[in-house]
């Protein structure tokens, strides 16, 4: 007991450091970005912002809060134990059965939501999915989640059924080793269940990103480009894999509606989390942060009234496992405002390479334009939604800093 807590603060110091030393406070030094939506925004986008947001959002939030709602019922209450209890056969068995009746349970009190949240996307020109495909996704992404979760479920209790008294210890390593290979995995693997990739052909583009990386020395294998079309009018680019691997990845759409010198300023916001390393760091602090959390859990279920509470005799039992779901689902959405928050500083940081990098603020206002109004992202979110969702700066502050970035430059 004793040493779990003490390896909880460990970890939790470990994350706290590692934060300190990787993340931009402040972004800018001296900075004083000043928000001026009517600068770049027309009154008619603003509105039509607005009118998808005020349709959208309903729908959203309230399968956000169903679908806690539903994990917590199934795992506060004798509910899921005894769901648990019902699928026969091996621990192994009733603990991945477990996962996927409180995901699939989850996912199908959200579904009258969902559907509706997707019909607002189409409203509005968002999505292009068909039914079919957006079904197809839904399935492959509980798949997904089912397949992972289970992968994490089965070895904290097998290791808590064969290590009662020391299970956090090998849980804790098991799952920041896990966190790493996931880092690593999710673009081989995961990725691909999605997206079919193609690499850009070669060209005026694909030569121009590859020179940029080469200007920032940060190596790339690959450009390639993601069939995204298939599903959504949505803009996007990222870079993933590490070093020998590293590729960047751009949405067809974005090809198709901006001019190359805006998908260069994007690529370059891109190498800037390359170069900075953020998802290398970011893995670091999730490892950390994943043995903070089976330390955590295991003292939590220590607590024998809440065990008693929701029917599981012991931690090893596959019973604990709805109460388990539970904990990870609402989790992430307590300490949201703290990982957006640091999200949105690694941001501003990519923003800035990315201006530094070229240099050019006029066809970065532009590109800003563009994510903003094709994306229809809120322009001028409320602090609720804004701490809780947002992980990059609106458009309107990265403008905002961006300026703050030329003054200071002169
Ligand atoms: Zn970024």
């Amino acid at each position: 007991m004793k040493l779990a807590a003490l390896a909880l603060v460990g970890c939790l110091v470990a994350v706290a450091v590692t934060i300190v030393l990787t993340v931009p406070f402040p972004v800018l030094p001296g900075a004083h970005p000043h928000v001026d939506l009517l600068r770049d925004f027309a009154p008619a986008e603003i509105a039509r912002e607005r009118a998808y947001h005020a349709a959208v959002r309903p729908p959203a939030y309230f399968s956000l809060l169903v679908g806690v709602l539903a994990v917590a019922l199934l795992g506060l209450t004798r509910l899921g134990s005894r769901l648990v209890a019902a699928v026969p056969g091996h621990w192994t068995v009733k603990a991945v059965g477990a996962v996927a009746l409180v995901f699939a349970l989850s996912q199908l009190a959200t579904l009258p939501l969902d559907i509706q949240a997707e019909r607002v996307q189409r409203r509005y020109g968002l999505s292009t999915s068909s039914w079919s495909g957006w079904t197809d996704d839904l399935l492959r992404g509980l798949g997904v989640r089912v397949v992972m979760t289970s992968l994490v479920v089965v070895a904290v209790v097998g290791l808590a059924r064969r290590f009662p008294a020391t299970w956090w210890a090998w849980g804790g390593m098991t799952a920041a080793v896990l966190v790493l290979l996931g880092s690593f995995v999710y673009p081989i693997v995961v990725e691909p269940a999605f997206n079919h990739f193609t690499s850009l052909p070669a060209g005026q583009l694909r030569t121009d990103l590859l020179q940029l990386a080469a200007k920032d020395s940060v190596p790339v294998k690959d450009v390639l480009v993601a069939d995204a079309s298939r599903r959504t009018t949505a803009l996007n680019a990222y870079v993933s894999g590490f070093g020998s691997t590293r590729r960047i990845v751009l949405y067809d759409t974005l090809i198709k509606t901006a001019p190359p010198a805006e998908v260069e300023l994007i690529v370059a916001h891109e190498l800037g989390h390359a170069k900075r390393q953020d998802v290398l760091h970011g893995t670091v602090i999730g490892a950390f942060g994943a043995g903070a959390g089976i330390c955590a859990l295991f003292l939590l279920l220590t607590w024998a009234p809440l065990l008693r509470r929701v029917g599981a005799p012991s931690p090893g039992d596959p019973r604990v496992v709805p109460l388990v779901l539970f904990l990870a689902v609402l989790t992430p959405l307590l300490i949201a405002p703290m990982t957006n928050l640091l999200s949105r500083h690694i941001e501003a940081r990519a923003d800035l390479h990315s201006l530094d990098l070229t240099g050019d603020l006029d066809t970065y206002v532009a590109s800003q334009r563009r994510l903003s109004t094709t994306n229809l992202s809120d322009l001028d979110p409320n602090p609720f939604v804004y701490n809780l969702f947002f992980t990059h700066p609106s458009g309107p502050q990265r403008i905002a800093l961006a300026r703050e970035w030329e003054r200071l430059r002169r």
